[in-house]
């Protein structure tokens, strides 16, 4: 018995075995076990989601304010915008801010003071999500919210009461800066809101998962405002023109019956309704 004992110590499986453990661990263990451990309360707190938004938000736009006030002294920055030959003026800025503020006092912070009141912490797990979990999910949340959009988009351009009512502020800019991303009517801040909570709950994501997505989902809707086109924009390197982009967006706001899609290509394809200029 003891030199089965030994043998089976020996075996190469055994010798593996915390190893393959390791090796089955996500990536993303570590820094979800730190999160976890350290910041249980922030990232349970239904507050959260809208703090990280939020955030997310005035950084994207702060990045792109820079970028945009640097362009007037700098020709190599202005030569990436869309429309180089016209500067953002400090007018448009300042009126789409006011807009920003005002939703976000009147409706985003009492709504999520609500939130806050009525939801109870959210629970989480141990395990964090593989790689392929974390990367199929933030895809799969971007698709559904893609497709969401496309069709709340395309109906309040079709129907001209949705339109004037909901929709039409959101085109008083036609050459579209960081700023214009949420100058919009409450109803599309509360139905882009809304999505982007309950997609990630509809997908059954990892809460490390859904919190990435949001990120995500206003870095892309800021950028498809930014009027910059880069060339590390995703457009610009996700193939056969999937990704529409800044430049796909810009479009619809000069074309508004085109590109309703916000990310990708695909239903503006099967709609018909894409327009490359
Ligand atoms: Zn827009
Ligand atoms: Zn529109």
């Amino acid at each position: 018995l003891k030199i089965s004992n030994k043998m089976a110590s020996l075996c190469p499986i055994t010798l593996l075995g915390p190893y393959l453990d390791y090796m089955k661990e996500s990536l993303l263990q570590p820094l979800w076990t730190y999160l976890r451990t350290n910041h249980q309360e922030v990232l349970r707190s239904p507050l959260f989601p809208v703090i990280i938004s939020v955030s997310t938000y005035f950084m994207a736009c702060l990045l792109y304010m820079t970028l945009d006030s640097l362009s007037l002294v700098v020709p190599g920055i202005n030569s990436y915008r869309i429309h180089p030959d016209q500067p953002v003026k400090l007018q448009s800025i300042l009126k789409a801010i006011w807009l920003t503020v005002y939703n976000h006092v009147v409706f985003v912070f009492p709504a999520a003071a609500a939130q806050w009141y009525w939801r109870p912490p959210l629970p989480l797990e141990e395990k964090a999500p593989t790689v392929l979990e974390f990367t199929m999910g933030i895809l799969g949340c971007t698709l559904l919210f893609d497709f969401q959009y496309y069709f709340w988009h395309m109906i309040h351009h079709k129907i001209q009461w949705l339109y004037v009512t909901f929709h039409a502020i959101h085109h008083e800019y036609f050459q579209p800066f960081c700023w214009v991303t949420q100058y919009m009517s409450a109803w599309e801040l509360v139905s882009v809101g809304f999505w982007t909570t309950i997609d990630p709950i509809i997908l059954q994501c990892h809460i490390l998962t859904g919190y990435a997505f949001m990120v995500f989902n206003i870095w892309i809707s800021v950028d498809d405002h930014s009027g910059y086109d880069f060339p590390w924009s995703l457009h610009n390197w996700i193939p056969f023109g999937l990704w529409g982009g800044s430049v796909k967006h810009d479009t619809h706001h000069q074309k508004p019956m085109t590109n309703f899609e916000p990310f990708f290509s695909h239903w503006d394809w099967l709609c018909g309704t894409h327009s490359d200029h």
